[in-house]
């Protein structure tokens, strides 16, 4: 099989950070990755890599790795080396303990957007399939799930319908709750290019501060936090009123619409303004541009996202697609941008509490019985299982008394982090299952698995526009790691015996991650996201190929102009083929500031550093850009507090407390506060930045509202 554009010691993969998905080529000597450049022949980046990308190679180093499994019987005691097959039988034996004991239900899965589609795929069938619970959820619940549950309830799928090349298209790109100058450089490379060739293109970016996106927009609304919806309705009134909305479009393709438009009538820019703290004649402004643009399109990302309305927020924003029939053509349609490597590939095998592969319903029991006769066993269970937050609270409570945790650090990136770490202490059995050593969940795990890692493994992921590429092992993984899909199958066999499903064993028999894929592909058959017609061959041989893809497509020509864009033909993914408005809550943020807590916290990505850091921050470099966690003030808001840049402050919230400096940033309001994301244990005197956020959820998609918390803050006298 050719290798694309890779010299000889170079291996096509793709980057592991952000859900651009940029295609890199790995150098290597066969033992050890020396380099990194970009895939020119990938068509997300076209050779380019961002900051990020470009370091990945001094990332691969193994003196932060976990090498071998360790083990503690105990708790309070050290965790010692064991060999794997002992180390798989305890997992199996205290699992099934758990299960004989309490019922599958006492269990759970809480996985990752960073594994790759087929250790997703076993995670999801090994609990749905095998022990027989849903309870198996994932930290893209903490990043796209709101535009999950947003996509279905308006175009009927989650399916993003847009493409990159979308971007050079476009008359006016309106960027919401999204900083892709700095979370998704490559692509924001290349909206930035676009404009420089179509000087006319407008761009409209919606964010309460001032990040390095806002400030390259014609227009930035810095509304205030949680009033998205409100921003969204009063362009729609807008629109209606000037005659921009395309009311045959509408009547033809969709429906709802009459709700939606009485839901709007009140909600003129003055009113909006008031709400958002922006000017109502910007809101004109921006509206007018979205609707007198011949091709509007919309990103949006966590700002939308990480809200107790977030799926309303979507909602809001798709709406102004429809409402102007600007959607399945080139510039056109709203546009989730993926936080995660492969958020999207999860979502696609369906590992999530509520979903089911091939985007089947839990819901449905006919969906159901389809997967149960894929799988061949004999049902999968009804009740749906525990998302993020309810799962680590059901394990405080405890309900839930073992849980396996893969290539992720809840004790860091939880919302309510004090619970979350009750829970692990109160939970019988943590199995970790990690490629890093030292993270903040390392501490709570009675069993760790020591897991490959970027550069070492098998399989395929999805990117933001719906293109699978293939990733590659170039060297092996160091000491005893093993790839995740492998560890996974090694459980459930070990385990299914022990449950009393001894045949249930040959579920798991997979000899490589190419044949979970070949699953994975069959079980897509007659789905909107069919993928029958792609294998590794093909991917490795034509290169990434968005989908849906089935059985007989052409990698080039017609098909694949009609699989850059959803939705062309004016028929939607709803039972009845039309779109839906949806009528979206106006309501604000859940945690109110007031005298107690007046600043209103908002948490991002910094430019050079990904999550929480396990393994972006071994690269000295990329602290070039932020080298220490740093909660930005507006420089007025200090000198009313007679705080100086540098000084050190207690950040309170009503879930914890934390100390910080302080640093000087006009890009944000009056009234606000913004702290990276990324900062841990090791660069704090807690285990994260999370602590000072809460837990409260959108109810559609359960989605916790990280983007805001209320906080004070109050000098730190030095001794
Ligand atoms: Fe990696 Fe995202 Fe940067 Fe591309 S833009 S190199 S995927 S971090």
């Amino acid at each position: 099989i050719p290798i694309r554009a890779a010299a000889p010691g170079e291996t096509p993969a793709t980057c592991p950070y952000c859900g651009v998905g940029c295609g890199v080529l790995i150098e290597h000597d066969g033992t050890r990755i020396t380099g990194v450049r970009g895939d020119p022949a990938h068509p997300a980046n076209f050779g380019r890599l961002c900051t990020k990308g470009s370091t990945l190679h001094l990332t691969a180093g193994h003196d932060t790795r976990l090498l071998y499994p360790e083990y503690r019987a105990r708790r309070g005691e050290a965790r010692t080396r064991m060999g794997w097959d002992a180390a798989i039988d305890v997992a199996a034996q205290r699992f099934a303990d758990v299960i004989a004991e309490h019922g599958p239900d006492a269990v759970a899965f809480y996985i990752s957007g960073q594994l790759l589609t087929e250790d997703y795929y076993v995670f999801n069938k090994a609990m749905k399939g095998l022990i027989g619970s849903n309870n198996v959820d994932t930290n893209s619940r903490l990043c796209m799930s709101s535009a999950v549950a947003a996509y279905k309830a308006t175009l009927g799928a989650d399916a993003p319908p847009c493409c990159y090349e979308d971007f050079d298209h476009a008359d006016t790109i309106l960027i919401a709750g999204a900083n892709p100058a700095w979370a998704h450089p490559v692509a924001f490379r290349r909206i930035e290019e676009a404009r420089a060739r179509r000087p006319g293109m407008k761009i409209v970016v919606v964010d309460p501060r001032r990040t390095d996106t806002a400030a390259m927009a014609d227009l930035h609304l810095a509304i205030l936090p949680g009033t998205d919806v409100w921003l969204f309705d009063a362009m729609l009134h807008v629109l209606l009123r000037d005659g921009l909305a395309d009311e045959a479009w509408i009547a033809a393709h969709t429906e709802g619409f009459e709700a939606l438009r009485a839901h709007v009538h009140g909600v003129s820019p003055a009113v909006a303004a008031a709400v958002c703290g922006v000017a109502a004649e910007d809101i004109v402004t921006a509206a007018r541009w979205w609707g007198e643009a011949p091709a509007a399109l919309s990103l949006w990302c966590q700002g939308l996202n990480q809200s107790t309305h977030g799926t309303h927020n979507g909602a809001a924003l798709i709406a102004l697609s429809l409402a102007t029939g600007k959607i399945g053509r080139p510039g056109c349609g709203p546009f989730s941008l993926t936080g995660q490597p492969n958020a999207m590939g999860g979502r696609e095998v369906g590992g999530l509490a509520n979903l089911l592969p091939a985007h089947r319903d839990l819901a449905n029991p006919a969906h159901r019985a389809e997967v149960a006769r894929l799988w061949g066993v004999d049902s999968v269970p009804s009740e749906p299982g525990l998302t993020a937050v309810e799962l680590f609270r059901a394990a405080r409570e405890g309900r839930v008394k073992a849980i396996w945790i893969a290539c992720t650090n809840p004790a860091q990136s939880m919302p309510e982090q004090a619970l979350v770490h009750e829970a692990l202490a109160a939970c019988d059995f943590v199995v970790l299952q990690e490629a890093f050593a030292g993270t903040e969940t390392a501490a709570f795990a009675d069993l760790v698995l020591p897991a490959a890692a970027w550069g070492e493994k098998e399989g395929t992921v999805t990117n933001s526009e719906r293109r699978i590429s293939r990733v590659r092992a170039a060297v092996p993984a160091p000491g005893e790691a093993r790839a995740d899909w492998r560890i996974v199958c090694d459980f459930a066999r070990a385990l299914a015996p022990r449950i009393g499903k001894p045949q249930a064993a040959a579920m798991f028999a997979y000899a490589s991650a190419q044949a979970i894929f070949a699953e994975h592909v069959a079980s897509t058959a007659g789905r909107d996201l069919d993928i029958t017609g792609l294998d590794y061959s093909l991917l490795e041989g034509e290169g990434p190929q968005q989908w849906p893809f089935p059985a007989g497509a052409a990698v080039d020509g017609a098909d694949a102009a009609a699989r850059a864009r959803l939705y062309a033909d004016g028929r939607f993914a709803t039972p009845n083929g039309r779109a839906r408005f949806v009528v979206p809550a106006r309501a604000l943020t859940a945690e109110k500031t007031g005298v107690r807590y007046p600043l209103a916290l908002t948490s991002g990505r910094l430019r050079d550093q990904w999550h929480g850091m396990s393994r972006s921050g071994k690269v000295a470099r990329l602290y070039g850009h932020a080298d220490e966690a740093r909660i930005e003030l507006h420089p007025q808001e200090l000198a009313r507090r007679g705080l100086v840049d540098g000084d050190l402050v207690k950040v309170s919230s009503r879930h914890g407390e934390l100390v910080l400096r302080v640093a000087a940033a006009s890009a944000l309001r009056h009234g606000m506060a913004f702290v990276g994301m990324h900062w841990g244990r090791r660069a704090l005197n807690s285990a994260g930045i999370n602590l000072l956020f809460g837990g409260a959820c959108d109810p559609l998609s359960k989605q916790p509202e990280l983007k805001h918390a209320a906080v004070r803050i109050e000098p730190v006298e030095l001794p």
